[in-house]
């Protein structure tokens, strides 16, 4: 098993290469070079599976045992999820007759990022520790810094995933005073001295290019070994596979025989819903897949066109709409930058979704006739070439015809994601019990409905945070109904004072990537310093 770039090159990676490098340097995707196969009698044998041992029977398809032997992955693994709260990881948990809850949020910091963080924190120091272990006491240390952006959950998964972790360092940019108070309190109340959160007087796209112009400042990467933790980290990917068959095997065990599942997911970058398109190419059975989007619908336009255009050019007056709100600020002081729309559910506020040049390598190969990986990968860096230069570009019928086979889309409006969340909470279906939703998991409920369902289909709808995570939603959707109390029903204990635990953060006075390079430079010199001291 190797790794190759969605852009082509004669690049062949190792699982560590690909995981240490997180972006190619052709700016492609690593994608596995065939997607394995699975165990003949799979559906039997993993049927009773704990969560960390499916976890490991997956894992190890797309990592061959020459590069982390199958003990120290089960270690790795069991590490990883050991620090979730519920002891099936990620549980179900059924709201009507056809549809289930998969509960992606009891993980340290209560969104579905952390499963996939908790395991790349832990393959960082792996990787790490044991090329520290080769080398003599003379010798250089190799470490890791890693740098990234964040508009909240990203940025306290990641944080979470490597605090503490030895020669690892983490700086975690978000713009100051535009991520949640709690987002902001879980990131900047972790004190472990190799954790620096910057708050950046910008804008969250700001941060965003202050990461990328450090990442291709090579003198500057080649000193500091910068690390990526965004999604287009393919271990991100391959974490998050595991859920969709554990709870694809969990529904099977409470449905009838011959009955049909399908995956409902709240998207933005496209990491979440393509860990579910890997499961299903390794043979999990399921219906199209839903893309459930918000105003944010790049991806919900393309299903219905072919098209894949960074501003919708077909609604003028929506274009007319984000520049007013751009003047304006949104109801809770964000604002549309650059023709991303605020909405209630602000982890899917995305203008392109960064993962989706790995679904488009797919269903540019199986769209060809005779076609191969080479010719896929030309066509894909064509398009995104396109997408640069002019913001947009089109697949052919053909293409197009693969991705619906696969996928259907659909979005949702922040008044639809309101009157959802109340619908849960407030007219439960009868039999089942009052569920509290996260604004996210709420636009993937709405879109589960509006998709719609047989009787033989039941929908796994992916709730990928916590309520309390997004209480400003939540507590406005419910705020009229008598029964409902924030502290008492959605508040989780390890939130309780969280907003008055000391704080450290470093203040980043603008948006000259010198700035920021400057602090990495001073917190690095600082950690040498101490090291040499023997503290
Ligand atoms: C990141 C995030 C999403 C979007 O996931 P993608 O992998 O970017 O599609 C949805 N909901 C929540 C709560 C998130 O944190």
């Amino acid at each position: 098993m190797h790794y190759l770039s969605t852009r082509g090159g004669d690049e062949k990676l190792s699982f560590e290469e690909a995981i240490l490098q997180g972006l190619a340097p052709n700016g492609g995707l690593y994608i596995p070079a065939q997607v394995p196969e699975l165990p003949e009698n799979w559906e039997n044998d993993w049927a009773n599976l704990p969560f960390d041992q499916l976890s490991y029977e997956i894992t190890k398809l797309f990592v061959p045992a020459s590069e982390i032997p199958p003990n120290d992955l089960k270690l790795l693994i069991n590490r990883s999820y050991s620090t979730f709260r519920h002891s099936s990881r990620t549980p179900i948990t059924q709201v009507d007759s056809h549809r289930f809850i998969l509960e992606l949020f009891h993980g340290p910091t209560f969104a579905f990022k952390d499963v996939a963080l908790q395991f790349l924190g832990n393959l960082f120091e792996y990787f790490l520790n044991r090329r520290n272990a080769r080398k003599s006491a003379n010798d250089a240390r190799d470490k890791l810094t890693i740098v990234g952006a964040t508009s909240g959950d990203t940025g306290s998964a990641a944080i979470y995933g490597v605090r503490g972790k030895q020669d690892i360092s983490i700086f975690i940019l978000h713009p100051k005073n535009r991520v949640s108070p709690i987002q902001e309190a879980q990131m900047t109340t972790v004190l472990d001295s190799n954790v620096h959160n910057c708050a950046v007087k910008g804008t969250f796209d700001d941060c965003q290019d202050i990461v990328k112009s450090l990442f291709s400042d090579k003198p500057f990467n080649d000193k500091h070994k910068l690390g990526a933790v965004n999604s287009i980290n393919w271990a991100r990917i391959l974490s998050q596979i595991t859920y969709y068959f554990y709870s694809y095997l969990q529904a099977k065990k409470q449905t009838p025989a011959h009955s049909h599942i399908q995956f409902v997911v709240p998207t933005g970058n496209f990491g979440d819903i393509l860990a579910g398109f890997y499961a299903k190419k390794l043979g999990l059975p399921s219906q199209p897949m839903v893309i459930a989007t918000n105003a944010n619908d790049i991806l919900t336009r393309f299903w219905r066109t072919g098209v894949y255009e960074k501003h919708d050019s077909s609604q003028h007056v929506q274009a007319q709409d984000s520049a007013v709100e751009a003047a304006q600020g949104s109801s809770d002081g964000k604002q549309a930058v650059g023709g991303v729309k605020a909405t209630l559910s602000p982890a899917m506020d995305i203008l392109v979704s960064s993962n989706f040049e790995r679904l488009l390598w797919y269903i540019v190969l199986e769209s060809m006739v005779d076609g191969d990986q080479l010719a896929a990968s030309r066509q894909v860096n064509e398009w995104m070439n396109e997408l640069k230069l002019h913001g947009r570009f089109q697949v052919p019928q053909a293409a197009l015809n693969v991705a619906r086979r696969d996928f259907t889309a659909t979005s949702v409006s922040d008044e639809e994601t309101t009157q959802t969340i109340k619908q849960y909470f407030s007219h439960p279906r009868p039999g089942y019990s009052s569920y509290t939703v996260d604004p996210h998991t709420a636009v993937g409920l709405k879109a589960a409905a509006d998709v719609g369902c047989n009787n033989n289909t039941y929908q796994i709808c992916l709730a990928t945070a916590h309520a309390a995570k997004f209480s400003e939603a939540v507590e406005n959707a419910l705020n009229d109904e008598a029964s409902f109390n924030f502290q008492r029903d959605v508040l989780p204990t390890e939130f309780h004072g969280l907003m008055d635990k000391p704080r450290r953060v470093i203040d980043v006075n603008g948006i000259a990537p010198e700035l920021t390079k400057e602090v990495i430079e001073s917190k690095a010199t600082e950690e040498v310093s101490q090291q040499n001291v023997g503290i």
